[in-house]
This record gives structure tokens, sequence and C-alpha cells, in this order.
């Protein structure tokens, strides 16, 4: 199986989240050396296990993986496998509209508010019910998999095609509307900290209130589309299954 991969990380020495740009960009201006950051990035969920940067080469881009020799808390949803598209879309069918919403707002809670110690406390009970952690269940055992997730400021890449994630991040939003029917426009802040278009949503024909001013925090279980072109959509598992604030 793929190594598992991270968007964001742990930084021992300030106590935050940062984000792989961060590494990269310190990498290209400092020769290579990242030794600011290196053996001081953990899980960005358990804060226990250590992650190490991988360089870009010619075929592939620069990532986050856990050092071998290290683990993660038991509750950390990085433990897990990842469930496939089947077994999301089933856990979803379960589940009425409020709770896929109630599911969102835990996962959005736990994906965004990360930066101060006190907020993610993997051992509390509340933890315990982590909203990542899905059960699953295999030849009548009940399994635990893990949703994958993907920060929107990350590249949306065409590998990641019809697999199911979460997506989050701190965006802006924008309504288009196409016949009857609507599209919501997502805008990702990039390196150079301006706005740039991402990736849309087809809304059906729900039409979304949105302060084009604001920056909102989304959560998303969905997968990418790219029958449109090179910039993919996002397409939902369930018509509500998208939550922002
Ligand atoms: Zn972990």
């Amino acid at each position: 199986m793929k190594r598992k991969q991270f968007d964001d990380f742990y930084f021992v020495k300030d106590g935050k989240i940062h984000t792989l740009d961060e590494v990269q960009d310190r990498y290209e201006k400092n020769n290579g050396d990242i030794s600011y950051f290196q053996g001081r990035m953990r899980c960005p969920e358990c804060k226990e296990a250590i992650l190490s940067f991988t360089r870009k080469t010619s075929s592939r881009r620069e990532y986050l993986s856990k050092e071998p020799s290290s683990s993660h808390l038991d509750n950390c949803s990085y433990k897990n496998d990842y469930a496939s598209k089947k077994q999301i879309i089933e856990y979803v069918e379960t589940m009425n509209d409020n709770q896929i919403q109630d599911k969102l707002k835990s996962a959005l809670n736990m994906l965004m508010n990360r930066d101060t110690s006190t907020d993610i406390n993997i051992n509390s009970q509340e933890q315990r019910d982590n909203p990542l952690i899905i059960k699953s269940s295999n030849v009548g055992n009940s399994i635990q998999r893990t949703i994958p997730r993907k920060s929107l400021s990350m590249w949306l890449d065409k590998e990641y095609e019809g697999k199911v994630f979460i997506f989050y991040g701190k965006v802006k939003l924008k309504v288009e509307p196409f016949k009857e029917f609507f599209r919501l426009l997502i805008y990702t802040k990039k390196r150079d900290k301006t706005w740039g278009y991402k990736t849309k949503v087809f809304r059906i024909r729900f039409k979304d209130k949105i302060d084009e001013n604001k920056e909102y925090d989304i959560a998303i279980l969905g997968y990418l589309d790219f029958s449109y072109g090179s910039t993919p959509e996002i397409k939902l598992v369930k018509y509500n299954s998208l939550l922002y604030r």
C-alpha cells in the first residue's frame, strides 16, 4: 500500500499547524536546508508520529510521510487503512441529512481549529468518536476505516480522480447560475496570498446564499471529476454532503 501523505503538520517549535508548502518554500530558498523543520514535524492529528519531508523529483511532487520508526496514537485516524469509495458511500447511505451535516461539522472542527493544543485532545472521551473514522463491515466483521482528507490548498491531481475525500480549507465562494441550476465556485489563497479559482461543486437547483467577500471554512465529502477538462469539479457523495460557515 502507498504510504500516507500529509498536507500539513503540527510544528513542535510553535505548537501550530503548518503546511507542506512552507517546507517546500524553505527548501527552495535555503538550497535544500530544512533543518528548521526536520525532526520537529508531527502528525497534525495525534501530534505524536514524526513526519519527514521528501523532496520533489521530475516525476512526482514533494510530500510528507511518517517516519517508519515512529507511531500514531491509538485513536489517530491515520492509523487505519483508508476507506474505499464504496465503503464511504455505503456508510453515508445509512445516515440521514442531519447526521451527515453533524459529521461534517465535527470534521470541520477537527480539521480547521487546530492551532491551540487544547482543542484536540486525542485522549479525551470526545475524541474517541473521531469524525474521520467510520465503521465498515468485512465478511460480517466490523472494521475501522478512515475517510482520507485533502486540503483544498493542495494540488487536486488527476491521480485522485474518483477517490472519495473530505476536502477542507479556508475558501472564498461564489455562485454561478447555469440554466436553472447553480454551481458553487471555490477560491483558495495561493502562495502569493492572492485568491485563485480552484474548483466548483454542482449544486443542482440549490442556490447558496454567499457573501463573496467573506472567508469561509468548508468541508466537502466528494470526489474529483475531470470530465470537463484539466480543472476538476467536485462531485458530492450526497446532495447535502457539503458544509461551510
Ligand atoms: Zn497521528
